[in-house]
Order: C-alpha cells, then sequence, then structure tokens
C-alpha cells in the first residue's frame, strides 16, 4: 500500500467536526473485539490533516478503518462542485460497493484531522467476507446501502445531455441499469449544464457528455462507458469455459451461482446489466426468505458479489448476437466481435417488455415512456402526475412505488378485474393509496404533447366513453416478447418464440443414453433453458432462480453421466 500525498484541504472544515449519523446500518461502527480481529491482516499507519487515503476513479484501493481522528467521502474532491458526503470517525470503515466491484471509487476520502487507521488489502478484505459470515454480512449491507445512497444523492458520473435527447436517455439507463450513481444536468433547464460545458470546452452540440472521475467523454457507446467505469469487459473473458451462461437477470445470476460453487469454470454475459428485469424492481416481497421485501437491485448485487465469490466471471454489456455448435462444444458470438466457446450453455435471455400499440408512441418514447419504475425513474417523474399501463403484478408494484413520487397515478387496466393478473396483496395495497385512480375495462388510445408527453386518452372498453387525462410520463407493462433473436434456429421455439425444454423440445437429443431432453434442456444436448425465457415458466424470480440452480445439476448429468 503507498501513502498517497498530503494534499492542503480545500474544505471549509468546521472547528468542531459531526461524525455522519449512521443510516439503517450504512455505516456501522466496529466494536473494538472486531478491530483487534482484523489488526492482523493489515497494518496501522497515522494520518495527517488532509491525507488522500484514496482518490476518486481509483481502483483496487485498501479498505480502510478508522482508528483515530476523522475520515471524510469527498465528491468532485478539489473543484468548484466539491462536497462532503460523509465524515467517519473512530471504528467506521471506509469505502463502498465499487471497492469489491472492481470499479473506480465515486469520491475521495480525505483525512480532516491527525489520526490513526488500518489499512487491508482488498484481496485480503474479500477472504475475510468470505470467511467471516457476520463481518462479511455487516460489510456488504453497509456498501449496498451506501450505493444507494450515492445514487440517491446524484454523486458520481456526471451526464450533461437534453432532456429530447435518446443519447442522453441511452446513456443514463444504462447506468441506471448497472446501479452506477449519476448526476444528470438537463441541457433545457439546467444552469448548471452550461457551466459544465464550458468548464470542459464543449458545446451542445457535443452532448451527451459524460465526465468519469473528472475524465471527459464525448456521447460514448455503453462498452465505453463500461469500459471507463470499471465493468468487467467480453475481451477479458478467457474463451473457453465448462459452462456459459447468457444473460444474467435471476436465473442466469442463479445458475453462475450454483456453477461456479460446484466447481464449473463458469463466464455469465449480460448485453444490459446484471439483475434483467428483477433488477428494476423497487421491492420484490414474493422472494422467499425476505419477509419485508428486497430491491431487485440489491438481489442482484449480492449475488454478483456470491457468484464471484466462488470463482464466476462477468462480462458486461456482453450481447451475444449468434450459437452454434462446434465439435464437442458450442460457440457464442457477442456484439463486440469476441467469441466463446463452452461445453455447456444456459440459455437465460429472459424477455423484454412490450411496446404499447398506440399512434405517436415514438415521439414520446425516448423521452417519455418507461419500462420499468425503478429509483431512476422516480427521480425523473418527481412531482408529475404518470399514467401506468397494465393489469399484471408489476403494474401493481410500479403505482405502489411511484404513489410516493408522482403526485397523480392513473393505473390503466383492459381487463374488467385486478384480481384477473395481480395478486391480492398488491391488489390491497394499491386500493388504498390516496394519489392512484384504477380504471379497468380500460385502454390508452392517444398520447398528447409537443416535445414531451403531457396527457393521455383513456377509452372505457364497454361504453367507449373518452378522457383525457394528465400524464408526463407514461409505464408500460403489458406482457413480455422473449429474447431469442440470437439463437438463430439452434434451438426449437414454441409458437410464441420462447424456448422448448424437456419432454416439450422437438427433437430428441440423442444422448450417450440414448434418451431425450432431461428436464430444462432444449433440443440440442448440453444447452438449457431457465427462467423467462422458456416455454411455459412462471415468470416469477423464485421460479427463475430455482430453474438456474437445477440446470446446473442437469448439466452435470448430461456431461458427467453416472
Ligand atoms: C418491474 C418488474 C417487477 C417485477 N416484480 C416481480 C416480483 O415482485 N416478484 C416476482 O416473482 N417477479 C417479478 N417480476 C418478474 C421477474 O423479474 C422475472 O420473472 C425474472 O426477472 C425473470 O428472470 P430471468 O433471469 O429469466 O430473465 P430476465 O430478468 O429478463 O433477465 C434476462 C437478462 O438477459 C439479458 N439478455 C437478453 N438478451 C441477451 C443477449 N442476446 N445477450 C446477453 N444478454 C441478454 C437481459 O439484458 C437481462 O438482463 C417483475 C418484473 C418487472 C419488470
Amino acid at each position: 500500500m503507498s501513502t498517497k500525498p498530503t494534499s492542503k484541504p480545500s474544505l471549509a472544515v468546521p472547528g468542531e467536526i459531526t461524525e455522519t449519523p449512521d443510516q439503517q446500518g450504512a455505516y456501522p461502527r466496529l466494536s473494538d473485539a472486531q478491530i483487534a480481529a482484523l489488526t492482523g491482516h493489515g497494518h496501522r499507519r497515522g494520518s495527517q490533516p488532509g491525507e488522500i487515503l484514496f482518490g476518486e476513479g481509483e481502483r483496487d484501493c485498501d479498505f480502510y478503518v478508522v482508528l483515530a481522528g476523522h475520515v471524510a467521502s469527498v465528491e468532485g474532491h478539489g473543484t468548484h462542485e466539491e462536497r462532503i458526503i460523509s465524515v467517519h470517525g473512530r471504528g467506521r470503515f471506509l469505502g463502498e460497493l465499487s471497492l469489491l466491484a472492481g470499479q473506480g471509487s465515486f469520491y475521495t476520502a480525505m483525512a480532516l484531522d491527525a489520526g490513526e487507521v488500518l489499512a487491508l488489502s482488498v484481496a485480503r478484505l474479500r477472504e475475510l467476507i468470505a470467511r467471516d459470515p457476520a463481518f462479511g454480512d455487516l460489510v456488504l449491507r453497509a456498501y449496498l446501502l451506501r450505493r444507494s445512497i450515492l445514487i440517491g444523492l446524484g454523486a458520481g458520473l456526471r451526464v450533461v445531455g437534453s432532456r429530447y435527447s435518446p443519447d442522453t436517455r441511452r446513456v443514463r439507463d444504462f447506468a441506471a441499469r448497472n446501479r452506477i450513481p449519476v448526476r444528470w444536468l438537463d441541457l433545457e433547464t439546467d444552469p448548471a449544464a452550461e457551466a459544465m460545458l464550458a468548464q470542459f470546452g464543449v458545446t451542445p452540440d457535443d452532448t451527451p457528455i459524460v465526465v468519469v472521475y473528472g475524465r471527459l467523454l464525448r456521447n460514448p457507446g455503453n462498452a465505453e462507458l463500461a469500459a471507463a467505469i470499471g465493468l468487467p469487459a467480453p475481451s477479458a473473458q478467457q474463451a473457453g469455459s465448462d459452462m456459459l451462461v447468457v444473460g444474467a437477470g435471476p436465473a442466469g445470476l442463479s445458475a453462475a451461482v450454483y456453477a461456479a460453487s460446484e466447481g464449473m469454470q463458469v463466464t455469465a454475459l449480460d448485453g444490459v446489466a446484471t439483475g434483467g428485469q428483477a433488477g428494476t424492481s423497487s421491492r420484490i416481497e414474493n422472494y422467499l426468505g425476505f419477509p419485508s421485501g428486497i430491491s431487485g437491485a440489491e438481489l442482484a448485487d449480492r449475488a454478483v458479489l456470491q457468484a464471484e465469490k466462488f470463482g464466476a466471471r462477468f462480462a458486461v454489456p456482453a450481447e451475444a448476437t449468434a450459437i452454434a455448435q462446434e465439435s464437442g462444444c458450442y460457440r457464442v458470438n457477442l456484439a463486440d466481435g469476441t467469441s466463446l466457446t463452452s461445453t455447456s450453455v444456459v440459455i437465460a435471455t429472459g424477455a423484454r417488455y412490450r411496446r404499447l400499440d398506440v399512434p405517436r408512441l415514438d415521439d414520446f418514447e425516448k423521452e417519455s415512456v418507461y419500462y420499468a419504475a425503478s429509483q431512476a425513474e422516480a427521480l425523473m417523474c418527481r412531482g408529475d402526475p404518470v399514467a401506468i399501463i397494465g393489469g399484471g403484478n408489476s403494474a401493481g408494484q410500479a403505482a405502489i412505488f411511484l404513489s410516493a413520487h408522482a403526485t397523480r397515478i392513473t393505473l390503466v387496466v383492459r381487463e374488467h378485474d385486478l384480481s384477473e393478473h395481480m395478486s391480492r396483496y398488491l391488489i390491497d395495497q394499491v386500493t388504498r393509496l390516496p394519489n392512484v385512480q384504477v380504471m379497468v375495462d380500460s385502454e390508452v388510445r392517444e398520447l398528447h404533447g409537443d416535445q414531451a408527453l403531457e396527457a393521455i386518452t383513456v377509452v372505457g372498453t364497454p361504453t367507449g366513453t373518452r378522457r383525457v387525462l394528465p400524464a408526463r410520463a407514461l409505464f408500460v407493462f403489458i406482457g413480455a416478447v422473449p429474447c431469442t433473436g440470437w439463437l438463430g434456429g439452434l434451438v426449437d421455439l414454441d409458437d410464441h418464440g420462447f424456448v422448448r425444454t424437456g419432454a416439450g423440445a422437438l427433437a430428441a437429443v440423442g444422448g450417450p443414453d440414448g434418451t431425450g431432453p432431461l428436464p430444462l434442456e432444449t433440443n440440442r444436448p448440453g444447452v438449457f433453458a431457465v427462467g423467462d425465457v422458456r416455454s411455459g415458466s412462471a415468470k416469477r424470480v423464485a421460479a427463475a432462480v430455482g430453474e438456474g440452480a437445477m440446470a446446473i445439476r442437469l448439466a452435470f448429468e448430461r456431461t458427467r453421466p453416472t
């Protein structure tokens, strides 16, 4: 570990330094016994006022515990945007999720006064997390909460771009799906946007620009942005593995965890982000073992760390574009030209949400139409009236979550009764919300607005009555189409494009013992399909996770018959 040069503290530090209060476990204090146990794994040293322990953008920095004095997490250190995010005293540890995820730090850690710290390498931290469940859970929980706090504060990347620019929306969506904290400066309304363009000597024509750890990127593609943040690139993956998992939603993450924990060499790819559809869910309340629910983002982050602990490798963004059978293995081609081979493949590419069939959708889609309702979308429609289309569980969840952010919500449901597709526990909550109006037997027929959506026309289907209702955003949850285009003709699909498995797969596999496909196996030996992409699947997180785990057991059966 190297001691960073001492910089004069540019921050106006008050005479008496106040620690940031703990927020539901985000900033816990280690006990003397815990500190004593850690001491043998690192080394203690003094820290000076203004000393930088790690800087913004730095990767693989040490894990620090404050033994004496105070350390601040500072965003934009040394710039005119400098702000203190949190202050920590004795017994608190530093860092957040980026430390374990191999991403650059989103802030600088700076000693505020003379003190002492204990420093451990990140490799040692990983070992301790794996070895000591209580300590591991304390750190993981704190790191996940700190990431949520950063996202809420908009501390991290800076995106400057117009709300009417599709590329601005793409960049923001990519960051949101990957749970990367971002502050968006809207060129149309935010005076700070102009100032930032001037600071970097660029014009509005160059937007969107992204400032990543002080470095300027002009309209970066998703792969360029991923590389700048430190997401795992496909090129870093080994070309061959025992198990290739395509799609890293709940089903793929589960397959990755179980394959790696069984000693398989596993690579998991995702075209957008780990977490899949579930990663966009604000609260999953029906997943076993979480009586008060868990956010999809937390579930995904925990699963990724768990899979990596067992040795699984991830590649994001890595979109599979084709698959072919070669002698004794399968080859999967990726959009960036990389190709990977594997003995077995798990298809876990899920489904993509269906678009609404209504005139002028294209006019508003990039700016005002959403297919997920997470914290990122909530920030965009805060204080506005919104409409949610759909009568299933995802529409119900969205209504509950957005009701805390939007002024008024119209839930437009085609069916006669919410209970046709929505679980009872969600119906009970939705119908109790004072700012949610449920319109059953109804369809959206028109969208109104100039550049951005302003209102929708809803038609009551039995009577033909038309109502124009204010809506600045449209959230669409009307079913899904499977992501199976990349499979070419390699595996059998059903009439709706979902992958057939087991007895439902048409052609006989012709395995070593001459039997047909195993459960979850396609008509190709060693190629399995799990989760929402599979024909007849339950379209639930728990089912997807169960299938991911089961596919690994079956893959062993296929490749190593007893
Ligand atoms: C808003 C919302 C709320 C929900 N709430 C709940 C809930 O409370 N309870 C519940 O049980 N279920 C819920 N669901 C449903 C649940 O999320 C899905 O059933 C589950 O995510 C399916 O998991 P999966 O892994 O099969 O697919 P997905 O989650 O769809 O993941 C598939 C992944 O594959 C990737 N991918 C697609 N094509 C490619 C390609 N060519 N190359 C590489 N990667 C690719 C995608 O980017 C995606 O990340 C919700 C869904 C939504 C949208």
